[in-house]
């Protein structure tokens, strides 16, 4: 029997998503998540896709990544698809931060493992997650060739004049201080697809992807490579995402501290957690500014205000990277409010037609899942929508990985 199944799964400092997919038609056999790890109340939604079943949940206290990770393969053996199945090919784990050193997926070892945790420094709240994960995979099945995906492998190809920031290169180099980016795995995928649906091949298109979701980064792909991003040594830099300040001046964080007597700490929660969309209006969730600002009134205004500052962002990223790469063929928007949002798409690109970029009224306010254009016909510029699909990425990056290994 050939084995064509792969498990994906991605570890959080709390939670575990998971999804089986069959690389034969990269369907997916069955999806879920596991929440609030290590609490009282933990929560498993498991909904096995490939026999049409219905979704099962439970609560109760799930202790750790291990317990979590035998509860999810005990729901995946009820529907026959256990980890133990001679059809699972591998796992693909996700691993948010892969330094300088992991340009590519890579087949996890005792060396692999101990490199991701030297990252740790770099990435504080996710290696250390994203390890017990592949640690916990590797005890249940050490057997299964388990792969590691990284969110900044994509980014690895940014040239030197991007990657760095102007400050002493000694300080910089000892701590490791550069642009990393994340969201790679998206930002592959969705140029990748935008490619394709332009009927050309990656290497035959510049794209400027907008990965807009409550996190959201900008990045510009030449040719298929990356050579800017906006997230930089962490995910906060670049755009107003939704509690996540993006860009700031540096002397902000001097100045909160010195002047208003905040500790490091606490700068870090309010630029992570309690800025960006959140910080300015209340509300992180785009779907809600907008209701907002439709009904009008006194509630509109500081959501007005939270939604021209998230475009105005927006717009200046993209005649950055307009300006990066000279030559654009397209423009794409992805992630939850790329994906659904029209109206931000709209304002996103109003006025530059001067630069080719226009939507059409009729195709951004259509509602689809489908990889689609949105400018009008003809224009020179494409505007598209191209649904991201981390998952599937990294259950193709790992098939292949494995599947190249075979015939070596
Ligand atoms: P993601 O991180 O990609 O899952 O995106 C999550 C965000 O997408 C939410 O916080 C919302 O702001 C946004 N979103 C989801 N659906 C819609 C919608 N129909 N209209 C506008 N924004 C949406």
């Amino acid at each position: 029997m050939t084995a064509t199944r792969v498990l994906v799964l991605n570890s959080g400092s709390s939670s575990v998503k998971y999804q089986l997919l069959d690389m034969r038609d990269s369907s997916r056999l069955a999806v879920g998540l596991v929440e609030r790890i290590g609490e009282e109340t933990s929560g498993l939604k498991h909904t096995p896709l490939a026999n049409g079943g219905a979704s099962r949940e439970q609560t109760g206290p799930i202790a750790d990544h291990e317990a979590a990770l035998k509860a999810v393969a005990a729901e995946l053996a009820r529907d026959g698809l256990g980890l133990d199945s001679p059809e699972l090919a591998a796992i693909g784990h996700r691993v948010v931060h892969g330094g300088r050193h992991f340009t590519e997926p890579t087949v996890i070892d005792d060396t692999v493992v101990a490199e991701i945790e030297r990252l740790i420094p770099v990435a504080p709240l996710h290696n250390p997650a994203n390890l017990t994960g592949i640690r916990t995979a590797r005890v249940l099945r050490p057997d299964l060739p388990q792969v590691a995906v990284f969110d900044t492998a994509f980014h690895t190809t940014m040239p030197e004049s991007a990657a760095r920031y102007a400050i002493d290169v000694r300080t910089a180099d000892e701590h490791r201080i550069r642009r990393y980016g994340f969201h790679g795995t998206s930002h592959a995928y969705v140029s990748r697809a935008t490619a394709h649906l332009l009927g050309k091949d990656p290497s035959e298109v510049n794209v400027i992807v907008l990965h807009l979701g409550n996190g959201a980064s900008a990045s510009a792909v030449r040719a298929g490579r990356c050579v800017d991003t906006s997230m930089g040594l962490t995910p906060l830099e670049g755009l107003v995402m939704g509690t996540r300040s993006g860009d700031t001046d540096p002397a902000v964080i001097f100045h909160l501290a010195r002047v208003g007597g905040m500790s490091i700490d606490e700068i870090d929660t309010l630029l992570n957690k309690k800025s960006g969309l959140i910080g300015l209006c209340g509300d992180n969730d785009m779907r809600e500014i907008r209701r907002r600002i439709d009904q009008g009134g006194e509630d509109a205004e500081q959501a007005r205000l939270a939604f021209d500052i998230y475009i105005h962002r927006l717009r200046k990223y993209i005649g950055a990277y307009y300006a990066v790469l000279g030559r654009v063929d397209a423009v794409v928007f992805t992630a939850g409010v790329g994906e659904n949002a029209a109206p931000v798409r709209e304002a996103a690109v109003a006025g530059l037609e001067g630069l080719g970029l226009a939507v059409d009224a009729d195709r951004n306010a259509v509602r689809s899942g489908e990889p689609r254009l949105v400018s009008p016909e003809g224009a020179r510029v494409a505007v598209a929508v191209v649904p991201t699909d981390e998952e599937l990425e990294i259950a193709t990056q790992t098939y292949a990985l494995v599947e190249s290994g075979k015939s070596e």
